[in-house]
């Protein structure tokens, strides 16, 4: 099996929630996302940790575009232009031009933008890559559901997931479903997982956070709790109750996964699903 390595970020000085994996590929060593502008220092020193640094990385495989993944891409790649990018199509314009999904964050996130995400750069269209058939020894292919320009890379038995995989902090065992505006979509979700499962991984890299190695266990779980969630928001469940009650699930870890996937904005999320859905069957009648 290839070597994957995460990397805990720190984000605002938490273990755990945020990682970025080092990996190798046929074509060097190579991050599997890169967590945000804020945890850029993180990232460099858990490189150094790993006996490497950016100058020696030569690719940066992402799962999608949102900042927690993606966000330091382009500072990277304007300190080290060798650096390629592989992304969704869906997601590539974005990063060559951030300004848009920059400006609705910050509608979004008010004054914590910058503290919690930092700077977002343009990556000049040279250095960007689709990401989809083969990179660099490993299958990239499209995951909709969490984003609709998420994709998923797989390789002798190991799953880079992303966020279509959940989120799991180990070694807690509680798996969340992160369902954030603006494009959840729960069959295209279900029909992930589906292909991911094809696949029989042995082990899912999880970005919050670590390996995990029930993988099988881990997805069934994963979608149970998806449906349950959605149950809750499609029967008309109010956003204060339903922060209430998938807290109370998390318990005393609640706090930690809410760091990696806010459930108020879940619960929007959803919300919005189907409102759309709603929209669109008015629409075919
Ligand atoms: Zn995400």
């Amino acid at each position: 099996m290839p070597a994957i390595s995460p990397i805990d970020l720190l984000f605002r000085g938490n273990a755990r929630a945020i990682a970025a994996y080092l990996i190798e590929t046929t074509d060097g060593p190579a991050l599997y996302d890169c967590g945000p502008a804020t945890t850029l220092p993180t990232l460099k020193a858990g490189l150094v940790g790993l006996g490497t640094d950016l100058s020696e990385i030569r690719h940066i495989m992402l799962s999608h575009i949102h900042f927690d993944h993606a966000g330091a891409a382009g500072p990277i790649i304007r300190e080290h232009p060798h650096i390629k990018l592989w992304v969704s199509e869906r997601g590539a314009p974005h990063m060559i031009d951030p300004s848009r999904l920059e400006r609705s964050a910050r509608r979004l996130y008010g004054d914590e933008f910058d503290s919690l995400w930092g700077e977002l750069a343009p990556i000049p269209e040279a250095n960007v890559h689709i990401a989809d058939g083969t990179v660099n020894g490993w299958e990239a292919f499209p995951t909709p559901g969490h984003a609709i320009h998420h994709v998923a890379y797989f390789n002798d038995g190991t799953l880079l997931g992303g966020d279509v995989c959940g989120v799991r902090i180990q070694p807690e065992t509680h798996i969340l479903p992160p369902t954030p505006p603006p494009d959840i979509d729960i069959e295209s979700w279900h029909a992930s997982i589906a292909e991911i499962r094809r696949r029989s991984p042995e082990r899912l890299a999880l970005i919050h956070f670590g390996i995990t190695t029930d993988a099988a266990d881990h997805l069934d779980r994963l979608e149970e709790r998806l449906d349950l969630w959605a149950r809750r928001v499609g029967d008309g469940m109010e956003a204060d109750e339903f922060v209430r009650i998938c807290r109370a699930e998390f318990g005393d870890a609640a706090d930690l996964y809410e760091l990696a996937g806010p459930i108020e904005p879940s619960w929007q999320g959803l919300r919005r699903y189907f409102d759309k859905k709603a929209e669109a069957a008015q629409a075919s009648e």
